[in-house]
């Protein structure tokens, strides 16, 4: 293999850490070519095992090595309607790369970037095809949730000529991308963009609608003539630690520490957003996954900032953040406190000043294979923090189950569902985080394709 896999190009750290635009620039025309060419065509190509919704990946990338970008498009959107927010956010690393015969050798095919650079072509040069839409069977379709999940089964069933409404409880469509995934790492006219192209498959998009408040499950079956309903609600439900002064002001959970800024524009206020974000020196965010990265870069780069904290209660091998976050935060000047857990949240007249914590060792590993940290005693110190993010985890809202008669759900409120999203309800499907609890954008967008496909059938076979 004589050609190196292409770097990159990225914004400057130091200038990065204060501006809230796309860190990685995307590759040239040249650099996707070039890079394309590292694809052996495998005949029996492990990397689209690895992909949860069957990208043709070769095939695509064989078209850009030839420099026919609108053919590598129409490819790539066969089979996933957001290549672009994948081509960014997914774990290629875990997924299709990992599994790249070359990378046994080498270092895999960016397969990741080239589906970045496709999907930007497209949209840039505004050459967006669309695909083959069945004529209208006459049948409607409900999906809750304008989530990657709801979004791609809500897409597949329009490409079959079925009408479909997407009910969002939020007033911008995309879920975790627009409310959760920060400008920096995904830009919002990249969501906007692959959700207009749904729009154009004849999908509606009905926002600020609450189901479970606004209309129940059974009302949009019974009453508005929907013969399908697929959840998409995902798991936005915030954990908390349980732990003394987490109600003081100053203490938010990841999830509205990101809406306020990604959604709501909440530094800018009282200019340009109605709500306002903590305007605090020293911020610590509790927790290693990509919601605690994206929670401390997102304050990093509030213009009143001057230190953020990861504290993280195992080591950097155990942090479930994408290793590429991690060195990007590092670069931008987060401080990692490792081994470190959080014991109780100081307060003065109601307001946070400061957070106990305690020293960890690593133990045995637990149920999760990893090794469990355990408290060394008497290392307890004091972090001088005026505001702390909680990003522990989040589960399941209940309001649609508690609404819905006869939707069996597990411990956890997610939703019970076979193999094709079918729940225990006559024609209810459900799929993405609401069904397997908090995952990935291509677990959830896979999950939305199963769905569709078994809808249809479903449908179909209905008089
Ligand atoms: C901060 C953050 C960063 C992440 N980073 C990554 C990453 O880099 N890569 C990756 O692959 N994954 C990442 N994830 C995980 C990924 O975003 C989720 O797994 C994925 O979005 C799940 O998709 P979904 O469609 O199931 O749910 P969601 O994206 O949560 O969408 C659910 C939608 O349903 C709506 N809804 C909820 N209840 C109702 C109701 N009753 N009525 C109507 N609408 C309702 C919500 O408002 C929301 O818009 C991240 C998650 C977070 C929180
Ligand atoms: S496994 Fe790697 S080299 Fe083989 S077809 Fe897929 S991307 Fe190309």
């Amino acid at each position: 293999m004589k050609i190196p896999r292409h770097g990159m190009p990225e914004q400057d750290p130091l200038e990065r850490a204060k501006n809230f635009l796309e860190v990685p620039l995307g590759y040239t025309a040249e650099m996707a070519v070039e890079e394309a060419e590292r694809c052996i065509q495998c005949k029996n190509p492990k990397c689209m095992e690895g992909c949860p919704v069957n990208v043709k990946i070769p095939q695509f990338i064989f078209h850009v090595a030839m420099g026919n970008f609108p053919l590598a498009a129409q490819t790539l959107k066969e089979t996933n309607a957001l290549p672009a927010v994948c081509g960014r956010v997914c774990p290629q690393e875990e997924q299709c790369e990992a599994v790249c015969t070359i990378g046994a050798k080498v270092e895999p095919v960016a397969i990741g970037r080239l589906e970045r650079f496709v999907a930007d072509w497209e949209r840039m040069t505004g050459n967006v095809s669309l695909p083959v839409i069945a004529p209208p069977t006459g049948k409607k379709i409900a999906v809750i949730g304008a989530g990657p999940a709801g979004l791609t089964c809500a897409g597949d069933l329009a490409k079959l000529g079925h009408a479909v409404t997407i009910f969002e409880a939020l007033h911008k469509p995309g879920g975790v991308l627009v409310y959760g995934i920060p400008e920096f790492r995904l830009p919002k006219q990249i969501v906007d963009a692959e959700v207009s192209f749904l729009e154009k498959l004849g999908v509606t998009i009905q926002c600020d609608f609450v189901v479970g408040m606004t209309r129940t499950v059974d009302e949009l079956m019974n009453e508005d003539g929907f013969d399908a309903v697929f959840i998409g609600t995902g798991a936005g439900l915030p954990y908390f630690m349980g732990i003394p002064g987490e109600n003081l002001n100053g203490v938010y959970s990841a999830n509205e520490f990101l809406t306020r800024v990604n959604l709501m524009k909440g530094f800018e206020f009282p200019n340009h957003a109605d709500t306002p974000v903590p305007m605090a020196k020293h911020v610590a965010v509790i927790g290693g996954g990509n919601t605690a990265m994206d929670s401390a870069r997102t304050a990093r780069r509030l213009p009143w900032t001057e230190k953020v904290y990861i504290v993280y209660r195992r080591s950097s091998v155990e942090m479930p953040a994408r290793k590429e976050e991690i060195h990007h935060g590092e670069q931008e000047g987060i401080e990692f406190l490792l081994l470190t857990n959080p014991t109780r949240f100081i307060g003065n007249n109601g307001w946070l000043v400061g957070m106990e914590c305690q020293k960890m060792e690593l133990g045995e590993p637990d149920a999760s294979g990893r090794r469990k940290p355990v408290p060394v005693a008497g290392s307890e110190f004091v972090l001088d923090v005026e505001a702390v993010i909680v990003a522990t985890g989040n589960g399941s809202n209940p309001l649609i189950n508690k609404t819905t008669p006869g939707l069996t759900t597990n411990k956890y409120g997610n939703i019970i569902a076979d193999e094709t999203g079918k729940t225990s309800r006559e024609g209810v499907w459900a799929g993405g985080d609401i069904v397997i609890g908090a995952a990935t954008v291509i677990k959830a967008m896979g999950a939305g394709k199963k769905a569709a496909a078994a809808i249809h059938e479903y449908v179909q076979s209905k008089k």
